[in-house]
């Protein structure tokens, strides 16, 4: 159970991409982004591990790639390599593709990895689309299988090129996913505890590789901070929820902070996705939101300087 503060807590911090990162490193392989699902043989064993603490989610999930890591591998990657990785990427059907250095925070084993690349994949409209329950659940579980399956191939890929690698599973608990696609830059967590990006809103699932590489191309990214204040104003994620997983609590300071209870979540068994369709950026898209808020902030503006005037 995390707090994602809506209102600046006076005795706590502001609401950065770090502490943002820490304060829902417990929290975010939950949600729609932690349901159940894969095609490999740990999956019934982490699965009843997992149910055993309260949650269904997460697990640990062994490193499939096929090819083994380089007895010497190299440390510095050419443009040419960059680019052939993001080309094979985005021809698997991987939209967002980013990199970040991963603080120990986000890692939930006692292993430390330096870099990662940080994956996106699309759910498909017919998770979305099927209510709760089984049908649901194994639409989510395929899409959980085949991004699992697409992340091992990229990490082939980056063995067969002399680096090293170690996969986090889209649906294991090695790493907190939101967080981490924060820190790349590729968006921003919502009041949801999802990752909200520019081109798929919440609908996503993420998965990493980490990496020994260290001149990774780190890129000047769009602020989506902006996100956080959308959401003060929105909640509907809040109200979507039938399982009351997403509920508001008041923080020390009376403002309000938005907890995600992750054994009430229903996404990791029944393919739940509602707090997904009710969102703004899921309906109208990323830019139609930021475009609209944009213009109320400009209204609002326009609205207190001529109240100072008068005054
Ligand atoms: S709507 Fe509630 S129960 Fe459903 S996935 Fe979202 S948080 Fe979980
Ligand atoms: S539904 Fe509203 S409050 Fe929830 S994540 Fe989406 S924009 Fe934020």
């Amino acid at each position: 159970m995390t707090g994602n503060s809506k209102n600046k807590c006076e005795c706590g911090n502001e609401e950065t991409a770090e502490n943002t990162a820490k304060t829902l490193q417990k929290a975010s392989f939950g949600n729609t982004g932690c349901c159940v699902g894969n095609n490999y043989e740990t999956s019934a064993k982490s699965l009843e591990e997992s149910e055993e603490d309260g949650c269904c989610c997460g697990g640990e999930f062994p490193d499939q790639s096929l090819v083994e890591n380089p007895e010497n591998p190299g440390t510095v990657a050419d443009t040419e390599f960059f680019e052939d990785l993001e080309k094979l990427a985005h021809s698997m059907g991987i939209i967002n593709i980013g990199y970040t250095p991963v603080g120990p925070e986000l890692i939930n084993t006692n292993e430390t990895y330096p870099n990662a690349i940080v994956l996106t994949l699309k759910m498909g409209d017919d998770i979305i689309e099927t209510a709760p329950g089984p049908e649901a659940q194994e639409l989510n579980e395929a899409t959980y299988a085949k991004m699992g399956s697409i992340t091992y191939a990229l990490s082939d890929f980056i063995r067969a090129y002399g680096f090293t690698t170690q996969v986090a599973h889209p649906y294991g608990s090695m790493v907190s996913f939101s967080p981490l696609g924060q820190m790349a830059g590729l968006g921003w967590i919502g009041q949801s505890g999802l990752l909200i990006t520019p081109e798929l809103g919440p609908r996503l699932k993420i998965s990493a590789i980490f990496i020994n590489i260290e001149n990774l191309p780190l890129k000047e990214v769009d602020d989506h901070s902006w996100i956080l204040d959308y959401c003060e104003k929105c909640g509907k994620c809040i109200k979507a929820c039938p399982e009351k997983a997403l509920i508001e609590t008041e923080t020390c300071c009376g403002g309000t902070q938005t907890e995600f209870i992750q054994k009430r979540c229903i996404g990791c068994t029944q393919g739940c996705t509602y707090c997904i369709e009710e969102c703004p950026f899921d309906r109208k898209g990323y830019e139609h939101v930021k475009n609209r808020f944009d213009k109320m902030n400009e209204k609002l503006r326009e609205k207190e300087l001529k109240r100072a005037d008068v005054k």
